[in-house]
């Protein structure tokens, strides 16, 4: 097999928080021991619930955030420290695209300028093939070359998530960790931006973290899923597995919530919310919403661990390790 671009082992980053105004201290782990690897060209989906831990997780890939523990290696080497020239210049081969286009651009540039500018920072290209790269990459996200000269309130919604898009590619990236790219636009628009995606990674060979919480978003993109419940993947695979025939319980849930039109999905309705992270559950942290949890689950924390099938799952019935359910799923 050959070396993924981007390999991530046992990251964890943890987070001091106070309970009250006089409470004592806590530590969270909004990311607790995830590793992932993404190969060239290819879409990793990861895929959870609001506060899972995939937006911190898509920030320490990038080395925007340091980890208290674990590493990044791209395109074979570890990711230096932060801030250096070395940093810098990996940086550039990988970028991220946010969910709110708008606060993402500069309200007071020009959105050409605003495409430009990476290439300034890096030192890219001679000055005078700087503007007719801009026009290049307005034209790969279908904005047109007299968009250069406005402002971000002077574009819709679709038209500044594009222009981000292009900024983005300017340095002419070989990853993109995207978190939550269509959710704060129009329902209408979500499409266009989602095939814009897919036609940019076809074209450029991008490979791409697509972070969401919407499943049917992760399918339309990935090459592969992880799924994620409270700072850990729990289940890892190919769309169709996943999607299809998903062996964690939490990832069931996920996919029976699924509208699928003209065809009756029974729902699996999960009992509580995700618990805090400052007070995880012991053993397996899904168990108290678990339908299937058995007495294991309380007391041992399952490994994210390969099946026959190819999948990776942390689940103790999953694995086949375990003895019958304590209640079934109503
Ligand atoms: Fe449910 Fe137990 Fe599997 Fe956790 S390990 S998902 S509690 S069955």
């Amino acid at each position: 097999m050959s070396a993924p671009l981007l390999e991530a082992e046992g990251l964890v980053r943890r987070y001091a928080m106070r309970r009250g105004l006089f409470g004592r201290g806590v530590e969270i782990a909004a990311v607790d021991g995830v590793s992932l690897r993404i190969e060239a060209g290819r879409t990793l989906g990861l895929v959870g619930e609001s506060g899972c831990g995939k937006s911190t997780t898509g920030r320490l890939v990038l080395g925007l955030e340091r980890p208290d523990a674990g590493s990044v290696r791209f395109e074979g080497r570890p990711m230096p420290p932060p801030g250096t020239a070395e940093w810098r210049r990996l940086r550039a081969r990988m970028q991220m695209v946010f969910q709110d286009p708008l606060g993402a651009l500069d309200r007071r540039l020009p959105i050409g300028e605003q495409i430009r500018e990476p290439l300034d920072i890096h030192g890219l290209l001679d000055p005078a093939a700087r503007q007719a790269r801009v026009f290049d990459l307005l034209h790969a996200v279908g904005l047109r070359e007299d968009h250069a000269a406005r402002y971000p309130h002077e574009l819709s919604g679709g038209q500044r998530q594009r222009a981000v898009l292009a900024r983005a590619l300017a340095t002419g990236p070989s990853l993109l960790v995207a978190d939550e790219p269509i959710s704060a636009l129009d329902v209408s628009i979500q499409a266009q931006v989602m095939n814009l995606l897919a036609d940019i990674q076809a074209r450029f060979g991008i490979a791409m973290l697509f972070i969401s919480h919407d499943l049917r978003a992760v399918r339309q993109l990935s090459h592969r899923i992880a799924v994620m419940y409270l700072g850990r993947i729990v289940e890892e695979g190919e769309p169709d597995a996943v999607l299809h025939d998903p062996a964690h319980p939490y990832a069931r849930a996920l996919v029976s919530a699924i509208p699928h039109p003209g065809r009756a999905v029974r729902r699996i309705l999960l009992p509580g919310d995700p618990p805090n992270p400052a007070d995880r559950p012991p053993g397996c942290a899904f168990h108290p919403r678990c339908p299937a949890a058995v007495a294991r689950c309380r007391a041992e924390s399952p490994a994210l661990k390969p099946r026959a099938d190819g999948r990776l799952v942390a689940c103790h019935v999953a694995q086949g390790e375990a003895e019958a359910p304590i209640r079934q799923a109503a």
